[in-house]
């Protein structure tokens, strides 16, 4: 039995929770000399870099195929010294190895008849709480709480709200907005629910603005805030940590496992953001996992994306000692609910927990070959 085939289909599709915009991935089908197949998907997320993806993903296909689909760890290394000049561990080519990657851990759980969850040594926990994931929507503070509120009443344990988007929201900008809305959020969703608040690349705060939002969060209890000085500013995140006892997350922009020890190794990061389709796959996450785990840091899937990693995202959340609580998406979206045949979702806010060979899912075929991109 050997890997036959590596397909790459770029494709785009409107995202609601993103205020209807075009995204694009670009997912993978390998299929090996018995007919057997599996799905990946990485998170290229702009169109040009779909595209570059494909390419890549594309010239790694003659690397893969001959391979046996069992051997995943020496395909993910045979991939990462091949793109040793242009990828250096980083950039579009993690993009491609994530998808391949992701790919071969569903190919191979349906060829050992196995969930990816059990082939990564199963759950770790009994249970998995999810958290909405969400962006700030609505001009008015008491409508968006209430949309909140009315998410988490479903059992989910609280909400992540995403700063700095489109739309009339305007969060992140002002602070006695932004503290009118943490308080509005809080006291809509209850007692017992975490807000959690991601920053947008459109909000950029020096540091003394950070640390006098971080301060004002903390008082009000934000479970963490997410990305408030970027993605890399070591210093500014060392004075952030040394002034303030609140939880800093950041880490969802890093390529791979040798970011991931960079920035835990700096003492600056409570919660790693992990993106199964960027990271290196699942290979990738699992190793960046194990690094978070190692320095008593959580790691948190960047679960927005589609299904293929969202079942990614569920498989390693439960499999990851690093791991804590999984974000969904509950806004409906397509390439969330429709893409596949069993979407990743929860009951009273736990995520169920995954069966079936691979990835647990099967893919709308007919729904990828509609949402193709022109290349
Ligand atoms: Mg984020």
């Amino acid at each position: 039995m050997k890997i036959a085939k590596v397909e790459a289909f770029p494709v785009s599709y409107r995202e609601p929770t993103d205020h209807n915009r075009f995204r694009s991935v670009c997912l993978v089908k390998i299929t090996d000399s018995d007919g057997a197949f599996g799905w990946g998907e990485g998170c290229a997320y702009f169109p040009e870099a779909t595209r570059a993806a494909q390419k890549l993903i594309e010239g790694f296909a003659p690397l893969v195929v001959g391979e046996s689909p069992l051997h995943i760890e020496r395909i993910w290394l045979k991939l990462k010294e091949h793109s040793w000049w242009y990828g250096t561990g980083a950039g579009i080519a993690s993009i491609a190895i994530s998808a391949i990657d992701i790919a071969l851990w569903d190919l191979k759980g349906k060829r050992l008849n196995a969930s990816v969850l059990d082939l990564l040594g199963g759950p770790v926990r009994d249970r998995l709480p999810a958290i909405a994931s969400l962006h700030g929507t609505k001009a008015d503070i008491g409508a968006m709480a209430d949309e909140i509120a009315g998410h988490t009443q479903t059992g989910l344990h609280g909400a992540k709200v995403g700063f700095g988007k489109a739309g009339d929201a305007r969060l992140g900008f002002d602070e006695a907005r932004d503290l009118e809305f943490v308080d509005a959020v809080m006291a809509a969703m209850g007692p017992g629910k975490d807000l959690m608040v991601d920053l947008g690349v459109r909000n950029v705060w020096d540091v003394p603005t950070a640390i006098r939002r971080a301060k004002a969060f903390e008082e009000r209890g934000v479970a963490w805030l997410e990305e408030p000085l970027g993605h890399d500013d070591p210093k500014g995140y060392a004075a952030l940590r040394a002034a303030t006892g609140i939880r800093i997350a950041y880490g969802e922009r890093e390529w791979n496992a040798d970011g991931v020890k960079r920035i835990v190794d700096s003492g600056t990061v409570d919660v790693v953001g992990l993106d199964p389709g960027r990271v290196e796959g699942i290979t990738g996450f699992r190793k960046a996992a194990e690094i978070c785990a190692l320095s008593r840091r959580q790691a948190n899937a960047h679960n927005f994306s589609t299904a293929i990693v969202g079942a990614a995202s569920q498989a390693l959340s439960f499999a990851c000692k690093a791991c804590a609580l999984l974000e969904l998406q509950p806004v409906y979206g397509p390439a969330q609910k429709d893409l596949v045949d069993r979407p990743i979702w929860h009951t009273n806010g736990d995520v169920h927990l995954p069966d079936g060979p691979g990835l647990g899912i099967v893919i709308d075929e007919d729904m990828v070959l509609s949402a193709l991109m022109d290349t």
